[in-house]
């Protein structure tokens, strides 16, 4: 009897190490290579997006992560991620953090883990100026978004009867939009306000974004599943930044009243 009592705790303890192993520790791996490998969009701007000047990869989301990175005393390698991809770069271990306009919700909590929210947009949509004044505007159109992206299923739901088209990001979307062959492109406002911010002269005044919201979209920065020292270390350092003023100042150099796209920080980083 106390051989099978030893044999089911070493068996328990064996399946706990094995647990263990599998979310793995990232925070010392990082340190101990001295880099962290961080999943960004490369053609979104203002959250990730290639500045023409440096062709560096620059953006709200870049900022955060870069405070991380220094924080934790390590070099940062950024690797352009779309919305479809971001989720299997980080499981297959690619990436050590998601830092990709990425929407918080149950569904996707049952994969990964999620840092505090730090940023807070909604849904909306982009389209010929004076085309859409309401919802029902879009009934039976063809509407441009993203695959693997909440904006593709919240549509779904909110206007069943449009045809959903989904490109590999929004940059593809928005060309379909100027090529007549989708009636709007939908995703978070604050990428629309960053699509139109860009557009080219000749275009300007030719799209807006008309008042309509479909959804709530807080942001997170993603993790593997029960990688609770990165989880802890990450939602410290930011909300750190809440705290010192840093996170207010990155808002504002990206959405701030002299920026291309301005918003309001309708939020805060909290607990
Ligand atoms: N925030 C939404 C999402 O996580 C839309 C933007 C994106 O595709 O990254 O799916």
């Amino acid at each position: 009897m106390k051989k099978l009592v030893t044999l089911f705790m070493i068996m328990a303890l064996a399946t706990l190490t094995a647990k263990a192993a599998l979310a793995g520790d990232t925070l010392a791996d990082a340190k101990k290579k001295g880099v962290l490998v961080v999943g960004c969009k490369d053609s979104l701007p203002p959250f990730g997006y290639i500045d023409e000047k440096t062709r560096q990869i620059v953006g709200y989301d870049i900022d955060f992560v870069k405070a991380i990175a220094k924080k934790m005393g390590v070099k940062l390698e950024l690797k352009p991620v779309t919305s479809a991809s971001r989720m299997p770069q980080l499981q297959e271990g690619h990436i050590d953090i998601i830092a990709a306009t990425m929407t918080k919700n149950a569904e996707r909590a049952k994969v990964i883990d999620f840092s505090h929210t730090y940023f807070f947009t909604g849904q909306k949509f982009i389209t010929k100026t004076g085309s859409v004044k309401s919802l029902k505007d879009l009934e039976g159109k063809r509407i441009g978004t993203a695959k693997g992206s909440t904006s593709e299923q919240n549509v779904k739901n909110a206007i069943p009867t449009a045809t959903v088209l989904s490109f590999d990001d929004y940059p593809q979307a928005f060309l379909a939009l100027q090529q007549g062959k989708v009636a709007a492109v939908t995703t978070d406002e604050a990428i629309l306000a960053g699509i139109l911010a860009k557009t080219p002269k000749n275009l300007k005044g030719k799209f807006e974004i008309p008042n309509v919201q479909i959804s709530d979209e807080p942001y997170g920065l993603g993790m593997r599943k029960d990688d609770t020292n990165l989880v802890n270390f990450v939602n410290k350092t930011i909300l750190d930044m809440e705290k010192s003023g840093e996170a207010k100042k990155i808002f504002d150099k990206w959405f701030g009243p002299k920026s291309e796209a301005p918003l309001k920080r309708n939020f805060k980083i909290t607990i």
